[in-house]
């Protein structure tokens, strides 16, 4: 058995050329993540991530989480969990300090992937399918005085690209200019192609009604995250008065966070992030509690490649929801927005052709991390 040796938390910022904003209203005007290192005492590394604020991620684990691991196995990753969440869950077992957890999970399963000589799925059971359907996310606002012409030619370009599937913002203050806005996008993918929204929880439970039904007169697939992450009550009630599926669970976080999500079928998709809603052990849970109450679990993504692959990997050992003879299997969620870490972190980047991703198969989560790439945009 070999050791846990060591645990670096690499913080890592780069600015962007094209700032942009969702409904939210915040301005990314840089990219970064805590990217999660840890080396076992025969030299195996293993690579995680955080989602969120990768500085407090970075604090929870030097200061919480590290000095508890240090020496123990790898193998006992569930093990390892079940401690750490114990340890904090006295001050708030969900957020910031499940998205630490979730970049120490994922390195554990990258370290028990390579000392195995497997990939990361077949130890989650194996694969249900060996490549995925991406759909690209983006259409976010960056030029308010071009908000429709830059959203569909935005959508015309991941179309030629090959893509099949887009998901674009919404919430722009008027649902008028919304829907003017989607509809321009779907007139220029066309009815072939998959169409998603993402409200970034800016509405109402009214509004997002009768926007949801908007929206299902242009053939929209998933409504997501109408209205806020707080009120279960208002995802009961928009989800039964839509056809149109409603989508939601990025910002919750472990089993029991979204028990009553799944118990009382708020949402028809629930989309925990393996770097922020306890890992990959905590990921395949929620995903089991999900299927048990008939909610689809289709993971959020919107990281560097390391959360890309893990996410790849989950998603290729999910079952179909349902099994039939011509499934329609989860999507990845393949955030297209500038960012160098997705694309320049790993030795081969993560690519879609004709908008299907392969499942790495190389052993741990199958991809190799560029230190010279941490180097230059890391920050003290
Ligand atoms: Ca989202």
């Amino acid at each position: 058995m070999s050791t846990i040796r060591k645990i670096s938390c690499h913080v890592v910022s780069a600015p962007i050329e094209r700032p942009f904003t969702s409904s939210r209203g915040w301005l990314y005007k840089t990219r970064g993540s805590c990217i999660v290192e840890i080396e076992t005492a025969d030299g195996i590394v293993g690579w995680g991530e955080c989602y969120g604020p990768a500085q407090v991620a970075r604090a929870y684990i030097e200061s919480q989480y590290a000095p508890r691991i240090l020496g123990r196995d790898p193998f006992d990753v569930e093990v390892i969990w079940e401690d750490l969440y114990n340890r904090i869950k006295d001050y708030g077992g969900s957020g910031m300090a499940i998205s630490a957890l979730s970049g120490i999970d994922i390195a554990l399963w990258d370290i028990i992937g390579k000392t195995c000589g497997k990939p990361v799925h077949k130890l989650l059971g194996g694969a249900h399918r060996t490549e995925v359907t991406a759909y690209a996310t983006g259409l976010y606002f960056i030029d308010m005085d071009r908000l429709i012409e830059e959203a569909v030619e935005e959508a015309q370009g991941y179309v030629e690209e090959g893509f099949t599937a887009v998901k674009m913002k919404i919430g722009l203050g008027s649902p008028r200019l919304d829907i003017a806005r989607v509809e321009a996008v779907r007139k220029a993918i066309g009815d072939g192609a998959r169409l998603m929204v993402d409200a970034n929880h800016c509405f109402s439970v009214p509004t997002a009604i009768r926007l949801g039904r908007e929206l299902e007169q242009l053939g929209v697939e998933w409504f997501e995250e109408p209205i806020s992450p707080e009120d279960v009550d208002g995802y009961v009630e928009v989800t039964r008065a839509l056809d149109i599926a409603v989508a939601g669970g990025e910002n919750e976080f472990t089993r029991w966070g979204f028990r009553d999500l799944v118990a009382r079928k708020a949402m028809d998709i629930v989309q925990p992030d393996v770097c922020a809603a306890g890992g990959l052990s905590e990921c395949r849970k929620i995903a089991a509690l999900a299927i048990t109450h008939g909610v689809e679990c289709v993971p959020h993504a919107w990281g560097s490649v390391i959360g890309l692959a893990a996410t790849l990997h989950f998603l290729a050992a999910l079952p179909d929801q349902p099994p039939s003879l011509r499934p329609i299997p989860p999507m990845l969620e393949f955030e297209q927005c500038e960012n160098p870490f997705r694309d320049e972190l790993s030795t081969e980047p993560i690519v879609q052709r004709q908008g299907v991703v392969q499942v790495p198969t190389a052993a741990g989560l199958g991809i190799e991390v560029r230190r010279e790439v941490l180097d230059r945009y890391r920050v003290a």
